[in-house]
């Protein structure tokens, strides 16, 4: 029997723990974890993304800011106000929606956050810290944080021994996830679009990561029987079965014929998306706990 990894059940228990440490923090401290949202135009999506990040982190007891700035704001504007947001000492915690307007560069921005606030993990401090296998005194990205949350729910703290495939090599995704992999023991390889024969790779994988942005690009030849597939991938297709111009979410693991050759799999939507939500906001407790040198939480 296949396991179907329910993402949000596994992300509910993440929550509560960190409104269990968010309470406890306030009662020892005095101090509400801050989460600041920096959001730059009209982006259906990014918009969507990040008034969940806001609900969520208000439903956590944290102090939620959102800043919303307008498609033209210059580089200059937007690095200004990261700057008063490294400044403020009620917020612990800023994260800039990708992706910016394309007049705007991403990357002077993320690294002119606070090594300390950046709860999205992309400082190269950050992910310098994962690299050298110190996964206690920075923060991770969230997403593979998240990932590898679910990957434990399977196969617990150490991978000793088990083959791990991620598809893509991403600073986002795919690189701390492959860190995180290879630091719980696993062994680890990393394809990406110049990789030959994917599909072979994948057929030796016992954890099998999909990080790609090709929807069902996984097909259940690739699929390793018994192996657990954890399915990144958000991919928007055509739904024309409900009904004229609809559409529905599919990741990059081709579900239904996967699943029933793996061990354990996550669904898309309902399994690594709700993840990274929960791990934003572990960050954030996990920063501003560090802060107040208060006990850090865990997760
Ligand atoms: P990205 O920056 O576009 O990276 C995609 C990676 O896939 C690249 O490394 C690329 O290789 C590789 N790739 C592209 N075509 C390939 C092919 N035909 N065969 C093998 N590898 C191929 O994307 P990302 O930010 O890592 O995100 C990947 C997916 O995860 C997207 O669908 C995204 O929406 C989703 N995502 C989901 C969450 C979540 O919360 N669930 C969070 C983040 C991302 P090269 O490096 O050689 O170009």
């Amino acid at each position: 029997m296949t396991t179907v990894i329910d993402g949000k059940k596994v992300a509910a228990s993440v929550i509560d723990k960190v409104k269990a440490a968010a309470q406890g923090l306030e009662e020892a401290k005095g101090v509400k974890p801050g989460l600041a949202v920096v959001i730059v135009g009209n982006d259906p999506a990014s918009h969507a993304y990040v008034g969940a990040k806001g609900r969520m982190a208000k439903e956590c007891g944290f102090n939620s800011v959102q800043h919303t700035l307008p498609e033209e704001t210059s580089q200059e504007d937007l690095m200004r106000l990261v700057a008063s947001l490294n400044d403020d000492p009620s917020i612990h915690g800023i994260l800039v929606q990708l992706p910016l307007p394309k007049h705007l560069d991403s990357e002077p921005v993320i690294q002119s956050i606070l090594p300390e606030k950046d709860v999205d993990g992309l400082h190269v401090v950050n992910a310098g810290k994962i690299a050298a296998g110190d996964l206690e005194t920075g923060l991770l990205s969230c997403t593979p944080a998240g990932s590898m949350v679910l990957v434990r729910e399977i196969h617990g703290k150490d991978l000793s021994g088990l083959n791990a495939l991620v598809i893509g090599r991403s600073n986002l995704f795919g690189k701390p996830m492959a860190l995180l992999l290879l630091a719980a023991n696993a062994t680890v390889t990393v394809a990406h679009s110049k990789t030959k024969d994917i599909a072979a790779l994948a057929r030796n994988a016992d954890i099998l990561v999909a990080a790609v942005g090709r929807a069902e690009m996984v097909k259940a030849g690739w699929v390793k029987p018994g192996a657990t597939v954890i399915d990144v991938g958000i991919n928007r297709v055509p739904a024309p079965e409900k009904g004229e111009g609809k559409s529905k979410l599919v990741g990059d693991v081709a579900y239904a014929e996967c699943a029933p050759v793996a061990g354990a799999i996550t669904p898309v939507p309902g399994g690594v998306g709700p993840m990274t939500i929960a791990m934003l906001m572990a960050n954030t407790v996990i920063a501003a706990s560090r802060k107040a040198g208060h006990t850090v939480p865990s997760f």
